[in-house]
């Protein structure tokens, strides 16, 4: 029974079980064209060739990518792992215990920014009052707190992709309240330095994952970050705006579009803002936040 089971105790370190430091965005889509992919088209190259090593043909590549999927999903439901949270025996991400307790969140939020909103609030946050972002909407799963940060950061630096494809899940179930689901996706970029120390950018591995649960198109070139812009989370409010300036570029077409952008943690929104900003800039009709955290503001 779910109830009986002990309240689980989230443990900080543990070996990563599945280890699918797989994810290379910028090999996944050599094309220059401005179309974007059709969102089962999205691929995802397998860097662990070495440099040199001759390339898989087209349909055995296709062979090992279905046998992966079909060894993946096997040893899933026939052997136990462990929850990425308490650590106790688990056969998915996190255990029972864990899922009912930790991802039960039932909180009023500002349908522009997330952020919670008290009970007397019926409208936007007195943040969005005040200075309305340029983006339209925001979905998120819970607040960035313990113990579900340890999930983020297991993504970002414990290489637990299985991590972002749960997240991906969640938010796709959140999306059905969306009255119009956006047209494609992009993905918050990293840095050709974060990404090339990182292997992956986690914010990606949601995006693809959420988009093809959602049926829409997704790029991961279709936004890339020109100049590494440090820690924002160092700056003051002002300095994140100005630090974020010309910091993005676009690659593809958006005009009249409905755009998402994915990320793993929303912490002030900067980013976000300046994302939608140029989208919008460049002719995006709507933009829908999707990220699976969200910093509750002091
Ligand atoms: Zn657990
Ligand atoms: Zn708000």
């Amino acid at each position: 029974m779910k109830q009986s089971t002990p309240l689980p105790t989230p443990a900080r370190d543990r070996t990563p079980v599945n280890d699918h430091r797989t994810v290379n965005d910028h090999r996944s889509d050599r094309r220059r064209s401005h179309a974007w992919p059709a969102a089962t088209a999205v691929r995802v190259a397998h860097p662990s060739r070495p440099s040199g090593a001759p390339r898989a043909g087209r349909w055995q590549r296709r062979w090992i990518a279905a046998l992966r999927g079909l060894c993946h999903g096997t040893w899933r439901h026939a052997l136990p792992t462990q929850c990425a949270l308490c650590g106790n025996v688990s056969h998915d991400v996190l255990c029972d215990a864990c899922d009912e307790t930790y991802w039960n969140e039932a909180r009023l939020r500002c349908p522009r920014c997330a952020l919670p909103l008290p009970r007397n609030v019926a409208t936007h946050c007195s943040f969005c009052a005040q200075v309305r972002p340029a983006f339209d909407a925001t979905v998120t799963l819970a607040d960035y707190a313990p113990p579900l940060d340890q999930l983020v950061a297991d993504l970002k630096f414990r290489s637990r992709i299985e991590l972002g494809h749960d997240f991906a899940r969640r938010l796709a179930l959140a999306s059905q309240d969306l009255l119009e689901l956006p047209d494609a996706l992009i993905a918050v970029p990293l840095s050709a330095s974060r990404l090339s120390s990182r292997g992956y950018n986690q914010a990606w591995v949601i995006a693809r994952a959420l988009a093809q649960r959602l049926g829409v198109r997704a790029d991961p070139r279709a936004v890339v970050r020109v100049r590494d812009t440090g820690q924002q989370a160092l700056l003051g409010a002002t300095a994140r705006h100005a630090n974020l300036a010309g910091a993005f570029a676009l690659r593809k077409t958006v005009r009249d579009q409905h755009v998402g952008i994915v990320d793993d943690v929303m912490t002030s929104g900067t980013t976000l803002d300046s994302l939608a900003r140029m989208l919008k800039d460049a002719g995006a009709r709507r933009i829908t936040n999707f990220v699976a955290l969200r910093t509750p503001r002091a």
